[in-house]
């Protein structure tokens, strides 16, 4: 297949190259694509080296897939013309979301939606959305979740390279004074809170969990074991008893991997694999 990125100086391009090679996703060319500021740098791809190229002159024509994680602006400005160039578009932002004509699409829930794509365009759910679906996919199936309270914390990485770049600042600035901070991380508490239509038990919720798809049991979910790996840790399940058959749990994802990259490239795999039948 023949594979553009767009935004693939950025964090989540730079996890995609890598998450694109672990797979061994069958990619025949590779092209790289950025803001005008980037064009013509060079970043690695399997031993050799790709030029960047500025996304906003370039031919999309001749690729098979293009992956957008460049912000919303950009993309709403450049997938409409990719895709009329041939490609398909699957998106990262928050451009395409709400667009009734572009399937969200998380893989483990609903990989038939990729098929029904009028735009030539497939959106990525937001990265917390993605790491929670995995989750509440079993547990709505045997239970009928009907409503849900998310309570998130968003890793900095979140905001992009900027935003890295500013924590590291900061963290730099404050760290002879470290120890006398008041916050402990792993103090925090805030247990994700889901109602469901039937009861459900802590014990059941955990059978369920321990063979879904892109799901790992955890005694303890933390962002640190989360980070650098690919399935959602869920852990701390247990009933709720302020509301009828509540359950409540805590889960922790890499917003980077199944938050972004690693979802679009398993819709790539889809889009692949319903290609080739
Ligand atoms: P980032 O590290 O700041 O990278 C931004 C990328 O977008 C860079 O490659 C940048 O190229 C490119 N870009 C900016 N303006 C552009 C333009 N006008 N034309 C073409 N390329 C342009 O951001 P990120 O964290 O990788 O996130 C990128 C996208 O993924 C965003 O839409 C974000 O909402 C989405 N997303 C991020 C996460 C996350 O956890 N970070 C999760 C889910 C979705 P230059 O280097 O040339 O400026």
């Amino acid at each position: 297949m023949r594979i553009g990125i767009v935004g693939a100086t950025g964090q989540v391009g730079g996890v995609l190259r890598g998450i694109l090679a672990e797979r061994s996703f069958p990619v025949t060319e590779l092209r790289l694509f950025a803001s005008a500021r980037s064009a013509g740098r060079t970043l690695p791809w399997q031993g050799g080296e790709v030029t960047v190229e500025d996304a906003a002159t370039v031919d999309y024509r001749g690729l098979d897939i293009v992956i957008f994680s460049a912000g919303g602006a950009t993309s709403k400005a450049l997938a409409p013309k990719v895709a009329a160039a041939g490609a398909v578009v699957i998106d990262n932002s928050s451009a395409w979301r709400h667009d009734p004509d572009v399937p969200l699409v998380v893989s483990e829930v609903n990989p038939d939606a990729i098929a029904n794509r009028p735009k030539g365009i497939i959106a990525n759910p937001n990265c917390t959305t993605m790491a929670t679906m995995p989750v509440l996919r079993p547990l709505h199936q045997e239970a009928g979740l009907t409503a849900l309270v998310a309570t998130t914390y968003q890793a900095v990485s979140g905001s992009g390279l900027a935003g890295v770049a500013e924590l590291h600042t900061q963290v730099c600035k404050v760290a002879e004074t470290a120890d006398q901070l008041a916050f402990d991380g792993e103090s925090v508490d805030f247990p994700e809170l889901a109602v469901y239509e039937r009861p459900i038990t802590p014990e059941r919720a955990a059978e369920l969990l321990a063979t879904a798809p892109g799901v790992e049991l955890s005694s303890i979910p933390t962002p640190l074991q989360a980070a650098g790996k690919d399935v959602s840790y869920v852990g701390r399940i247990r009933t709720d008893e302020t509301v009828e058959h509540g359950l409540a749990l805590f889960l922790s994802n890499d917003n980077l991997r199944k938050g972004a990259a690693l979802n679009a490239v398993q819709i790539a795999e889809l889009v692949a694999a319903a290609a080739h039948t």
